[in-house]
Parts: structure tokens; C-alpha cells; sequence
């Protein structure tokens, strides 16, 4: 049977062999065919990533006692990306294991907030614009709290929509920096001052921009304020295995105070092995992640960053301008990593399956129909064969309507 475990076990090298070449039917996201899934900032960072995650792959979060190297670590992680985001004086956060595993700790959190500081019993909703990410969907079903998606105003979120539909019950409104779907920055301002004229929480899933956005910014970027800095903010979520560039299985969660963060915390004590403490949702914490983060950060620094950063802004420019000049039309003003464009006379998920026989795995827009791009370094040196490839597919796509399913998109 092929499924079960091989009986004797086999040599490594041989096992090597094999993996390299189940993965020969995979995206060449090396060559950078992928704009989705992959944040390719080169080989340089890839070998960080992996010696750093290989230094510490046994090594446990959970046990800061045991491990005061990735305690420093985190703790240092986390110091850094709030001096990007701006936190204030007394602002705290953790890593976590991803974009979901922040957005649900952070949901959490408000929840705990909502029922302890607030007392509210009973149902609880949670409000947030059409074009927030399902993770909140996801952290909503665990808790049984009700989702509530408003409409958006020129692709962006609509404060007075998310106002109208914010009640008693409301534990947390919601802005993006930027959405994934249009890779457009909400007005946060605007959602801020409903979040202290209401006395609401606020929380910016900069999951896709928290580690882009400063960058763009200190490089000569139009970035609005989004984080920190807006008074009414009081989470936000920022993925570090995203424009970090660290490996898979890093994100950050922050919360405006300590207060606030409690609110986080498990504590349980009934059960025989004594009280255990875990500030988010996992138990073991993977110390290569934590490692590799930091040695990421460590080696990149601010010029590392705005280097790769600025890598990023040329060929969103380059692509930007080039499906301009052939007929589609961008959505919104993007200013960081995600593009998405639209056309009205081919249909958009056709051209995205013909770009995917050329080996493209790049993503899509329902609403409109359009194609989307999430762009790291490596695109710099392939937009022009984009492009080239793009004009042929939107050709071979004249008269034709796809599904996206052959590119695993199905909606
Ligand atoms: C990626 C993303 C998430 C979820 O992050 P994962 O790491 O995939 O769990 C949440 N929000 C936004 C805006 C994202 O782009």
C-alpha cells in the first residue's frame, strides 16, 4: 500500500530524491511564477530563512524558561514591528503562527474585553467591511459571534455603513492596510474617530501591509496614517512570513496596552499537570519560525527592507502601467504589493487559466471579475514577461469564460 508507513524506513538521500521531485509539478515560484502564496525576496533571504529555522527547528516557544533565547527573540520581534507600526508607550503584542492565528487572538481578546470590562451577556456581533478577510469569518464561527460584512464605498471600507450597522453587541470593527482582494488601504482615520466617538474597538488587519506599508512610506510612498498612530486603533494584526519575508508560520499581534492584551491570555489551572499559560492559541510554538523571523529582521534592517520594499513598488509601477496600456483598468489606487485589474471585454478568469497553462499561479476578483497580484522582489526581474505573456493569454481568452478552477479557484 502505498499510504502506509514504509515498514523499514528508507535512506534520507533517497527520500530527498523523491521530494525533489514530487515538487517538479509545482509552481516555479524560484523563476517567480507565483504571485500568490510566495514572498520570493531572492536566494540571499531564502538561506537566512532556512539556517535560522534549522538552528532552532527543535527548540519550543512554549518553555521561555527553558529557552530564553526565543523569549529575547520574540520579545525583540515584537519591539520591532511596534516601533514600525507606531505603538505607543506601553503597547504590547505576541507572535503567532499566521494572519488567522493573530486575527483570532485578536477577536478573542475584544470578546473577553466585551464580556469582562464591559459585562455584556448574550449574543455579540462583530462588523466589518465586505472586503475583510474570512479569518474573522473563521475566528467568529469558533466563538459563536455573529458576522457582520457592510458594503463597500469605491472598493474601500464604508465608516457610515459600518457605523449603521454597529449595535450594542458590536465587540470589534474592522479596517484593512490594505484588503487583500483590491490591495487598497481603508480610510482607518475615518474608521478611528467612529471607534472613539463610539467608544468601539478597532482592529487594522495590516496582515498584508504592517511589514510593507512603513517601508513604502519611508521610501517616498503616499501611505496614508493606518496603524498605531490613528488614536482609535486599538489591535491590529501583521504577518511576518508575508512582506516580512520570514518563513512560514510567523505573524504578530498588537494590542494599543497591556490591558488590552490580557484579554489574549489563556490561563488554565484544573487539570494534573499544573496551571498552563499560553498567550495565544497554540501550546508548542515552533522555534524555527520565531528564529527565523528574527534572523530575517536581524539581517535585513531598515535598508534591507526598503531595498527589497522599493523592489516591490517598481514592479507593481511596471505592471500597473502595462495592463493600463492594454485595456484594463486598475482598481482603486493601490499603493503597496497587491494589484488587481479588470476587463470588461474578455473574461478575466479565462485569461487567468491561460496564464496557468504558462505557468502562472496568480490570483482573481469576483466582484468585478479581474486578476490580482501579490508581488515580492522577484517580480521586478519578470513584468516585462508578464506582460508578454499576459498579452498572449488575453488573446487565447477572446470568446472564452473560465471558472478558475484549473487554477484551484473556484468561487
Ligand atoms: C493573508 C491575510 C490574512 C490571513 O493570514 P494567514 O497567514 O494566511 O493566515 C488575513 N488578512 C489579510 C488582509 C491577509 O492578506
Amino acid at each position: 500500500m502505498e499510504q502506509a508507513l514504509s515498514p523499514h524506513g528508507a535512506p534520507w538521500a533517497a527520500t530527498r530524491a523523491r521530494m525533489v521531485e514530487m515538487a517538479a509539478g509545482d509552481v516555479k515560484w524560484r523563476d517567480g511564477k507565483a504571485a500568490v502564496y510566495v514572498f520570493n525576496a531572492g536566494e540571499d533571504v531564502e538561506r537566512v530563512q532556512k539556517e535560522a529555522y534549522a538552528l532552532f527547528a527543535s527548540e519550543n516557544g512554549l518553555g521561555p524558561a527553558a529557552f530564553p533565547s526565543l523569549a529575547r527573540m520574540e520579545r525583540e520581534v515584537v519591539a520591532a514591528g511596534l516601533a514600525l507600526l507606531h505603538g505607543p508607550e506601553g503597547a504590547a503584542g505576541s507572535m503567532t503562527s499566521g494572519g488567522t492565528d493573530s486575527i483570532l487572538m485578536a477577536v478573542k481578546a475584544a470578546r473577553d474585553y466585551a464580556r469582562k470590562v464591559r459585562g455584556r451577556q448574550g449574543p455579540l456581533n462583530l462588523v466589518l467591511p465586505h472586503s475583510a478577510h474570512p479569518a474573522f469569518d473563521k475566528a467568529c464561527l469558533v466563538m459563536e459571534i455573529e458576522v457582520r460584512r457592510t458594503p463597500l464605498k469605491d472598493f474601500l471600507a464604508d465608516p457610515q455603513a459600518i457605523e449603521a450597522a454597529v449595535d450594542d453587541a458590536t465587540i470589534m470593527i474592522v479596517g484593512s492596510a490594505p484588503c487583500f482582494p483590491f490591495g487598497l488601504i481603508d480610510p482607518i482615520e475615518a474608521l478611528g474617530a467612529l471607534a472613539l466617538r463610539r467608544d468601539l474597538w478597532l482592529h487594522v488587519d495590516a496582515c498584508v501591509g504592517g511589514y510593507i506599508a512603513p517601508f513604502v512610506r519611508m521610501n517616498g510612498g503616499d501611505v496614508p496614517p493606518f496603524d498605531f498612530e490613528v488614536p482609535g486603533v486599538r489591535s491590529m494584526s501583521a504577518d511576518l512570513h508575508k512582506y516580512g519575508y520570514c518563513a512560514k508560520g510567523a505573524s504578530t499581534v498588537f494590542f494599543r496596552s497591556e490591558d488590552l492584551k490580557k484579554h489574549m491570555i489563556f490561563q488554565v489551572g484544573d487539570w494534573p499537570a499544573g496551571p498552563m499559560t499560553t498567550p495565544t492559541l497554540a501550546g508548542t510554538r515552533p522555534g524555527g519560525a520565531i528564529a527565523a523571523a528574527w534572523a530575517v529582521m536581524q539581517v535585513l534592517g531598515v535598508d534591507g527592507y526598503r531595498a527589497k520594499h522599493g523592489e516591490v513598488t517598481r514592479a507593481r509601477e511596471i505592471i500597473e502601467a502595462g495592463v493600463r496600456a492594454r485595456g484594463f483598468s486598475v482598481v482603486g489606487a493601490p499603493r503597496l504589493g497587491i494589484l488587481a485589474f479588470t476587463r470588461e471585454d474578455v473574461d478575466c478568469l479565462a485569461i487567468l487559466g491561460k496564464l496557468y497553462e504558462r505557468g502562472w499561479v496568480t490570483s482573481a476578483i469576483t466582484r468585478p471579475r479581474g486578476l490580482h497580484l501579490m508581488l515580492s522582489p522577484v517580480h521586478l526581474t519578470v513584468a516585462d514577461r508578464y506582460l508578454d505573456d499576459l498579452d498572449w493569454a488575453t488573446q487565447a481568452a477572446r470568446g472564452q469564460s473560465g471558472t478558475g478552477a484549473d487554477v484551484g479557484y473556484a468561487r
